[in-house]
């Protein structure tokens, strides 16, 4: 039989059958020679235990992407949360999470939280043209607080693998609790520093919707942003609204920053791509030459 590792506990691996079980398996043996992990995530093989209902492991399907921190495989989506206000959100900042999705093959969706605060509304309109509009996300304002929004977003969970990032305070697992009601992660304030370093250190769960049709990542993704991973020559393809000038400019490899009839600068001075899209792309250059040198 098929299904997902949804949980690991106790050397058990809970297995979601496609059938909508879920059953605690064990790994063959021949698996925990090598350095090999299996993640939450993983699509897998296994045969019934009858005995006692546990399973056995007995094959596991090609992996697609994982996520490092938390350990998870296959994820298809990651919902960055950001704040309307409190922390305020910062282009840059954006940009930057966003990159880091981008490298890493998952498709970012991007949420402004905490709209029921006051006078806020105006401050949001730029940010939601400028990634809505002129980049092309999909952008969502809700309130985890208020309910406001949160059904657009549980759509677009249907039938996929989602996690959670962005910087903290912004709401993550306030958002989290209140699409999971059963489930509780501390929110704000000093316990939640505590609980979170144990947070950080064990498994994720995957945490199935009502309908089955998809699973959440139950631990934040990436609260911070790092670019160690990332070639500089990689980072153009990171910027959705840069693609269509790739291959013209003057010179093959041109990285878009002195080069001389560079296309995706006459795009910025055309207005075609905005400024502070190419000024993020230009400090995240930055950023991975450091990362190189070894700051
Ligand atoms: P995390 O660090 O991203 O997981 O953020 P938390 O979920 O711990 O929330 C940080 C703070 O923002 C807490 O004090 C929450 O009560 C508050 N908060 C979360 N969501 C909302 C919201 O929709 N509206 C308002 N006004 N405050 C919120
Ligand atoms: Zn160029």
């Amino acid at each position: 039989m098929k299904g997902i590792v949804v949980k690991a506990y106790n050397s058990y691996y809970y297995v979601q059958a496609e059938n909508g079980r879920e059953v605690p398996c064990r790994l063959r043996g021949k698996f925990k020679k090598g350095r090999f992990s299996l993640l939450v995530g993983d699509h897998v093989v296994f045969q019934d235990v009858p005995e006692d209902g546990s399973g056995v492991i007995e094959e596991i399907l090609p992996r697609r992407n994982c996520l490092i921190r938390p350990p998870v495989a296959n994820v298809d989506q990651v919902v960055l949360v950001f704040a309307a206000t409190n922390p305020a959100p910062s282009p840059v900042l954006i940009d930057r999470f966003l990159v880091l999705c981008e490298h890493a093959g998952f498709s970012p969706l991007l949420c402004f939280n905490k709209v029921d605060e006051p006078d806020i509304e105006q401050d949001l309109q730029p940010l939601y043209d400028l990634y809505a509009r002129q980049v092309g996300y999909r952008v969502f304002t809700l309130s985890a607080q208020s309910g406001y929004g949160l059904e657009a977003l549980m759509e677009c969970l249907q039938g996929r693998i989602t996690a959670f990032a962005g910087p903290s305070g912004v709401g993550k697992s306030t958002l989290l609790n209140r699409l999971y009601p059963g489930f509780s992660l501390e929110t704000g304030g000093l316990s939640r520093k505590i609980s979170r370093g144990r947070h950080t250190t064990r498994f994720a769960m995957l945490l199935p919707l009502e309908d089955q049709s998809g699973y959440v990542v139950d631990t934040p993704g990436f609260s911070q942003t790092e670019f160690a991973q990332i070639g500089e020559r990689e980072l153009e393809s990171c910027f959705p609204e840069l693609q269509p000038y790739i291959g013209q400019c003057r010179f093959n490899g041109c990285l878009h920053l002195a080069e001389p009839d560079c296309a995706v600068k006459q795009a910025v001075e055309d207005g075609a791509i905005a400024v502070c899209r190419y000024e993020s792309y230009q400090q995240i250059i930055g950023q991975i030459r450091e990362a190189k040198k070894g700051y």
